[in-house]
């Protein structure tokens, strides 16, 4: 997982170098990506880079490759780093101007284009037999997390706060209702029915969860996309967070509320068989 790309170019990781005036170092102003690669193939490749074209776009930034140029770029990247499971990582930020100046620079300004990619890791065994557990943190980040930014402090202060009370992820929430995770998104199970906040500026429309949603449509399982109130930890019977790098994670723990009977669930068991069939077959067709 050592080869990187800069601009246009694969080059070692060690070798790549950014200007200290780039406007992603200075301001966060930039997009990112990541995305499953299982078997050496991209999970959901399109919508991923439908929602690179979404966050480009909310925040006025040209997108500098075509989807023919990302596919192809993406397809090396993966090659050269040697197949298998990973998870690639793209960013474009506005590039670097000659001065540091809030408002943006001239259009024309070269962005920074940017992709690595590193070892897809298991998930600790520990999740699946025992349940992760999370820990409440107040939802400080702005009011655009549908844009997938690159300025990520709130998020990283929310993931430390997590690890500080010795939990797996954060459950941040605002004003009485649960959000999402540092890094991923929520769902609860309750009588059966998968329950997860809607799309909108207080959540990223997850990949994921688009992808959990299709699978609980060809499952028969009922999907309610509304907002969630905090006292639906003591209701409800499992709580999952997904990612795509994580996809379906159990958690059993939310500070000292046990979730429904303190172990993974068999509507999580159902769910993730069936995700990780799918991953395995979309991406070797
Ligand atoms: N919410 C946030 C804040 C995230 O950073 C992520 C992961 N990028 C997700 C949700 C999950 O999104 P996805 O399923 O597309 O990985």
């Amino acid at each position: 997982h050592e080869t990187a790309w800069l601009n246009g170019e694969f080059l070692p990781l060690q070798e790549a170098r950014i200007s200290p005036l780039d406007r992603g170092f200075l301001f966060g102003d930039g997009i990112y990506e990541v995305v499953p690669i299982y078997d050496g193939q991209p999970f959901e490749l399109e919508a991923h880079l439908d929602r690179l074209e979404y966050s480009l776009g909310e925040i006025r930034l040209r997108n500098p490759l075509s989807r023919a140029q990302w596919r192809s770029m993406i397809a090396e990247l993966v090659e050269r780093n040697g197949g298998g499971d990973q998870t690639v990582y793209f960013q474009i930020t506005r590039g670097a101007d000659s001065q540091r100046d809030h408002g943006f620079p001239d259009p024309d300004l070269a962005p920074t284009c940017f992709a690595m990619s590193s070892p897809l890791a298991p998930a600790p065994a520990r999740f699946a037999s025992d349940g992760a557990r999370a820990h409440l943190v107040e939802d400080i980040r702005w009011r655009r997390c549908d844009i997938k930014a690159t300025g990520l402090l709130a998020n990283a202060m929310a993931k430390q706060a997590a690890r500080d009370a010795g939990a797996d992820e954060a459950l941040l929430h605002r004003d009485g209702q649960l959000i999402e995770g540092s890094s991923m998104t929520l769902f609860l199970v309750e009588n059966g029915a998968l329950l997860t906040p809607p799309k909108g500026p207080s959540i990223l429309p997850g990949i994921t969860r688009d992808v959990v949603i299709n699978l609980a449509r060809d499952l028969g399982v009922a999907v309610e996309e509304a907002p969630l109130a905090m006292t639906r930890l003591q209701s409800c019977d499992e709580l999952w967070f997904t990612s795509s790098s994580r996809e379906i994670m159990p958690v059993t723990q939310v500070d000292g509320i046990t979730i429904g009977d303190g172990r993974p669930g068999p509507v999580w068991q159902r769910f993730q068989q069936t995700l990780s069939e799918r991953t395995r077959v979309q991406s070797s067709t």
